[in-house]
Formats: C-alpha cells, structure tokens, sequence
C-alpha cells in the first residue's frame, strides 16, 4: 500500500491473496489495510489539500505533473498488462488496447483539461442608485477542487476505473485515497509506483488496500469531501446512506442490463459483432455492455442463429493465449452466481441456444461457455438483473414504440445501442431511450476522453470522463464585486 508518500505493509501485517482466475493458482499476496491505515491515508490527504504544495500550484504545473504520471504509467505498461491478465483474466490479445491505452487517452485529455482557466466571468451589471447615477457590479465563477476524495473501485476494469477517477480528481487539483477491489491489488501498486515515480507531493496519491470495511471508513470519515464508487448497485446504496450523514458528494458508476435494438433494416453482421462483444468482452462482465438484445420480429431467427454460430466459434480458455477471445469469471462465488442465473432462465422458460455450461477441456479456471438465451420475458430475472458473466438475453419486437419501451422497461439506464439504415429514425430513438449512452451502428469507433460515461436511474449518479468529470469533481464559487 502507498500512504503519505511512502510504501507499508500496513499497521497489522496482514496479507491477502491474489488469485489467477484462469489457474485458481493462488500467485502471489498483499497487504490489507486496518483502520489505522485507513486514517492514515485520509489524514495525509487531508493535509495535502489542506497546506501541502499541491493546491497551491498552478494550473500548468499541476498539468505537468499529470503528465509525467501518464508518462510513468506507459513505462509501465507491459507489467501492468501482465497484472491485468493475472487478476482479472483478461485476455492478452486486447489487454492493452482495450484495458490500458483507450484510458491513457482519457488521462491524455485530463492533462489537458487541468491546463484550462478555472475561472469566467459574468456579464457586468448596471446597477442603479437612489441619485439616479449608477455603479456597476461584476461577477466571476470560480471552479476549485471539492477536497479529499475517496475512491473506490470494482475488479473488472481496474486500471480504467482508477484513471477515471484519478484523472478528473488530480486535473481539478483534489487529493485521493484510493482502495481497489481486493481482487485487483497489483495493478493498483503499479499505479501507486508510476505516482511516486511522477513525483507528485506526499498524501496526494494514496493507495489502500481492504474490502467493504476499509471502504465504509472512506465513506463516513469527516475528513472526506467526496465519495466516488464504482460497483454494484447493492453495495452504492450502501455508500450513499453512509456518505449521508456528513453530506459528502456521492458520484456513483453503478450496474446495468442495457438493450441493443436491431430494426428490421439493420446491418445484421455489425450487430451481431456487437452482440458477440457484449457477451465474450471481459467475459460479459462489463458494465455497460448491451446484454438484452431487442431485435425485429422479422430478422428474430437469423439473429439467433447468427449469434449462437459466432458463440459457439470463441475460444475460452488460457487468456495468456494470444488466440483466445474469452477468459474467465473473476472467482468462483462469481461463476456460481451466472450458473443461477442459467439455471433460472432455463426455469422461466428462455430457449437456451448456445452455452449453458463450463468448457468440458477446462478443468481449472473460473470458466463457464459463452451463452444465449432467446424468447427471453422482459420480465424474467434474467432481462432484469445484472448477471455480469456471458450470457445474453434475446428477444423480439415488432415496431420501435415497442422496442423504446422494452429498453426503458429496466430499472437501469447505463449503455444501449441501436443498429439501423436509418440513422435519423435511430437518433430519434436514442433519445428516447432513459440510458447514459446509446452507440448508433457502433457508435463513433472509439471513446475519446471528452465523452462522458455515467447512468440514469438505479445505473448510477454523476458523470465520469470528459468535461462533465471535471465539473462533478469541482466546486463553482461566485466572487462578486464592484466593478466601478
Ligand atoms: P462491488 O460493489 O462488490 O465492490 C465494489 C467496491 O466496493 C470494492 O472495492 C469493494 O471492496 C467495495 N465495497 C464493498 N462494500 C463496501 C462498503 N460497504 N462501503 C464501501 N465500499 C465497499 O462490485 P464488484 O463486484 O467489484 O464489481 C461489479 C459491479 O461494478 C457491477 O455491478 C458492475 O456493473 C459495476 N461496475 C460499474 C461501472 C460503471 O462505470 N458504471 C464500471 C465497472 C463496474
């Protein structure tokens, strides 16, 4: 762990370990945080904003510093593409790509963005006094960091998850006390090392490690200013109610079960790419991934069957294997939890046409065979729970009143999608669907750093990347003045 600038073990020794998923080898262990640790962490934070150097730089120079921190994290990215794969299993053919270089782009953007003015003015007003003469009033906003940030994250897509928060918390000028997922420590000290290497002053990185204990402490502390999560919905609940009491701002990154709608004059194979994508893409354990296929009654089969084909053709297995498309579930509680999920669709009635099972050559590892299920209810658990594992939920439409209705038939609204030859009709639809993004045809092709991510409903409060990220990790102050 990395606290007040300096590396420990923590106040009582005790360690934990790290599991490979895809070996169930227990490969290598790490230091849990106590409460004493945690305190620790926040006090350093705390004085850090409070009379350490970092607030007091300016704009360029704390930009620079942000920069030199993305500099030491892609000197870092073979060990950190390594640690991915190690503890989430995340294959390595799109481990860099897709883990570590889309967000060094949006880190890229926070270098930028911590260079910009924080402040603007208003327009000057006329005021008139009693005599008939008049004065004139001014007004400027000033943007200035909220203060101590506690940043939690979840195990899926560690390195992402910790830069979105990092990169708009550091670019406002906000000191962080970081705890990821006790699944993913490693790649979490190897950002801890890239800080230190980046030089940035003690208390302004901390690294924790622990589970939901360490996590409610950063919750409730007073010396806290804000809470940023990324989890289950469950457990942001849980953040919420214990961040109330001291009314810190609460930005939450939570679950959803987002909806792709294929329209009946829709390109069939780039939806289907994008449907394979959201149930093998890290093991369909990715938020906003488009888990409930909606797709037109009159290409319902086609659909079904192409996508089962597709299923059926990826390699599951070794994610060190540059071959293989899909790794394995993060843990065994985790596998057992998608198996309930199978079981219940199978229950309800869903028409399994692919998957269902573990891989028969795999007999260690975390695996279970990329599934599908078509005639899914919209109803049924497996249309409205987040499985997080590799299965999808197919089903039909007949015109697009009924598909929006379906898409926004869920108590989240985080990704969506929609794939038709008629890209105004689409655009019309996406913005009737309650969600956080919708990709039209596939959306742009990439994810530069200034969009926003973030949901709607139960999915989450707050925005995280682009300039939103900024303005949810700052506070506006008016100064008002006389201005002649
Ligand atoms: P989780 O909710 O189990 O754990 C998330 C983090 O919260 C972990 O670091 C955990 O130790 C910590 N925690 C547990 N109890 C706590 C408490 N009482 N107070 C404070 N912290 C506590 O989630 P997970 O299993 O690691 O991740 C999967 C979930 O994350 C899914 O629901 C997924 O949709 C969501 N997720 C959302 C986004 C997004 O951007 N919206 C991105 C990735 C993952």
């Amino acid at each position: 762990m990395y606290i007040d600038g300096q590396w420990t073990d923590g106040a009582e020794g005790r360690r934990m370990v790290v599991v490979n998923p895809a070996t169930e080898e227990e490969f290598a262990t790490a230091a849990v945080g106590s409460a004493a640790d945690c305190d620790r962490a926040i006090a350093a934070a705390r004085r850090a904003f409070g009379s350490g150097p970092w607030p007091a730089m300016s704009r360029p120079e704390r930009s620079e510093m942000l920069g030199r921190f993305a500099v030491e994290l892609r000197a870092r990215v073979d060990a950190l593409a390594e640690a991915v794969t190690a503890e989430t299993g995340a294959p390595s053919a799109s481990v860099r790509a897709v883990h570590l270089l889309a967000p060094l782009g949006h880190l890229d953007h926070y270098v930028e963005q911590a260079r910009q003015p924080d402040t603007t003015s208003l327009p000057l007003q006329v005021n008139p006094r009693p005599d008939g003469s008049s004065w004139l009033g001014g007004s400027v906003l000033v943007r200035e960091p909220v203060g101590v940030v506690s940043a939690i994250t979840a195990y899926n897509f560690p390195f992402h998850l910790k830069i979105a928060k990092l990169g708009p918390a550091l670019a406002c000028g906000n000191t962080v006390v970081l705890k990821p997922s006790p699944n993913t420590p490693l790649t979490a000290a190897l950002m801890a090392e890239a800080a230190e290497a980046a030089g940035f002053p003690p208390g302004v990185v901390n690294v924790v490690n622990g589970g939901a204990d360490v996590g409610a402490l950063m919750c409730t502390d007073p010396r806290v200013d804000l809470v940023s999560f990324t989890g289950s919905e469950a457990v942001g609940a849980a953040v919420s109610a214990q961040a109330a009491p001291t009314i810190k701002r609460v930005l939450l990154e939570l679950g959803g079960k987002s909806a792709m709608i294929v329209r009946a004059d829709a390109d069939l194979d780039a939806a289907l790419a994008m449907g394979l994508g959201s149930v093998v893409t890290q093991s369909g354990q990715g938020c906003a991934l488009t888990t409930r296929h909606l797709v037109h009654a009159d290409i319902y089969d086609d659909y079904v069957a192409g996508l089962a084909d597709r299923v059926r053709a990826i390699q599951v297995g070794d994610p060190t294997d540059p071959s293989t498309a899909m790794g394995p579930l993060i843990s065994a509680v985790q596998r057992e939890k998608v198996e309930g999920f199978i079981g219940d669709a199978t229950a309800a009635g869903s028409r399994l046409v692919a998957g269902g099972g573990r891989p028969a050559d795999l007999d260690k590892g975390f695996f279970v065979e990329p599934t599908v299920f078509a005639d899914v209810d919209n109803s049924s658990r497996l249309a409205q729970e987040e499985v997080f594992g590799p299965v999808a939920a197919v089903m039909s439409f007949r015109d697009d009143d009924e598909a929006v209705a379906l898409a926004n038939d869920s108590n989240y609204g985080l990704g969506g999608a929609i794939f038709s030859a008629d890209a105004g009709r689409a655009f019309e639809m996406a913005r009737r669907i309650r969600t956080g993004q919708v990709h039209i045809n596939g959306g742009s092709g990439a994810s530069p750093g200034w969009d926003p991510f973030g949901g709607y409903k139960r999915s989450g409060l707050g925005r995280e990347l682009g300039d939103a990220g900024i303005a949810d990790y700052s506070e506006i102050k008016t100064i008002k003045y006389h201005a002649g």
